[in-house]
């Protein structure tokens, strides 16, 4: 897909990624993390299936110690074996080296490396441990994502490059020598990678911080020096809307100009919370900006001093979820379906227009107007819906829409990522 209005950088190299295709004209990416222990081999298990029916293309996982490194392999082999076969991506720090040599089952099931470089090692360690992850993903043919982070920004580096500026005329802030830092730590070690034997398609670069306008600015300059491939996300983006809210504030600037590759929105869920929140975030980022389309969009108004009840928010959350429900099944049956769009509006003063650009919608009677809800499709009106039984005969007109409208997928030819729940 074009990115519409938007400067068209997007990197120029495509790494691939198991079956996913990242960078170069492959769609924007979606990906997600894990919080389980990855020694739990069952609860992993079931948190990369949610993860991935939920619409995660790749699936990173922490590998941290031997037991998780242990994991990985049983961990691949139950996602095949129950059909899903999103890849899944191994997150090392400190150790990944002596894990990955102690452990080829992991180094072998896992479809990419990511490599901090802050966290490879320290002092004269360093430059050996990250060459000995480079050499085994060259021997086993894996790409890895160059993933500096500003948590553990390569400390060497930055009092090096403090240390430039201070001796300068003209010194720049503390803000901008980390920022100079941050990309300069993805590119040397990127290039350190090059010079190892890892070919050039087969890295992905990421500058993760915390603040939206630093992201901007790194992401900026990073597009501007390099043509890996970019994975997008701020990093500990926070709780709830916050999380969401710089997150897209962020990423939406970068996506705009073109940058960006892959994404991964991470929030901080609440106690015992769905993960796959992140993933439906990411999602709605790119279909809100026109860049994919994963699922139909509900239109919704938000309601106002016309809307006295809480029927109209009811039916529009009804069938939200009703459509979540059903869009694994509906993506594996019909071709162009996640492009529907449902109006569910509140009142008459905008009801008709919005649900008349629609494919389907509903103009909820509002306070004081007659009990009828007229439906329209592709445009026109189709039916008046009045009584109890609204909400039903909606959802049910939904699925009716989607049998008649959008063409049935040939099995044969369907390449979903996971089987049916
Ligand atoms: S469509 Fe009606 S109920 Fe919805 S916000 Fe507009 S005036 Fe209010």
């Amino acid at each position: 897909m074009s990115i519409p209005n938007s400067q068209a950088r997007r990197s120029s190299l495509q790494v691939s990624i198991g079956s996913v295709r990242v960078g170069g004209n492959a769609p924007i990416v979606v990906q997600s993390m894990t919080n389980t222990d990855t020694a739990d081999i069952e609860g992993t298990v079931q948190q990369v299936k949610a993860l991935a029916r939920a619409g995660s293309e790749l699936v990173r996982v922490t590998v941290n110690t031997s037991e998780a490194a242990a994991a990985v392999a049983p961990i691949r082999e139950r996602l095949e074996s129950q059909g899903v076969r999103v890849p899944l991506i191994g997150d090392f720090h400190f150790n990944g080296h002596k894990l990955l040599r102690e452990h080829p089952g992991c180094a072998e099931a896992l479809a990419k490396y990511r490599i901090n470089p802050g966290n490879v090692g320290r002092g004269s360690k360093r430059d050996p441990q990250f060459a000995e992850m480079i050499d085994t993903a060259c021997r086993y043919g894996k790409p890895v994502r160059i993933g500096v982070n500003w948590g553990s920004l390569d400390s060497d580096l930055l009092t090096r490059l403090m240390d430039e500026n201070s001796a300068s005329a003209q010194p720049l802030t503390a803000q901008q020598v980390m920022r100079n830092a941050v990309v300069l730590s993805a590119l040397e070690s990127a290039q350190r990678a090059v010079d190892l034997g890892m070919p050039r398609d087969r890295i992905i670069l990421s500058a993760k911080v915390s603040g939206v306008q630093d992201l901007i600015a790194i992401y900026g300059d990073l597009a501007n020096r390099c043509d890996y491939p970019l994975h997008l996300g701020l990093t500990e983006a926070g709780m709830g809307s916050k999380g969401i809210v710089a997150s897209t504030a962020g990423m939406a600037v970068l996506l705009q100009k073109g940058i960006g590759d892959t994404i991964r929105v991470s929030l901080t869920p609440d106690p015992g919370g769905d993960r796959t929140q992140e993933v439906i975030v990411a999602q709605e980022i790119l279909q809100t900006m026109g860049l994919r389309s994963f699922t139909p969009m509900v239109i919704a108004c938000p309601g106002c001093g016309r809307t006295t009840s809480t029927f109209f928010q009811e039916l529009a959350q009804r069938i939200q979820s009703h459509i979540r429900h059903r869009m694994p099944e509906w993506r594996r049956q019909y071709t162009g379906v996640e492009d529907m769009t449902v109006a569910v509006m509140g009142c008459v003063v905008n009801g008709p227009g919005e649900s008349k650009h629609a494919n389907i919608g509903i103009s909820l009677p509002g306070t004081g107007e007659r009990p009828i809800a007229p439906v329209y499709v592709d445009g026109a009106k189709d039916v008046t819906l009045k009584g109890d039984r609204i909400a039903e005969e909606f959802q049910e007109i939904v699925e009716q829409y989607v049998k008649r409208s959008y063409v049935p997928k040939n099995a044969a030819t369907e390449s979903a990522a996971i089987e049916p729940a």
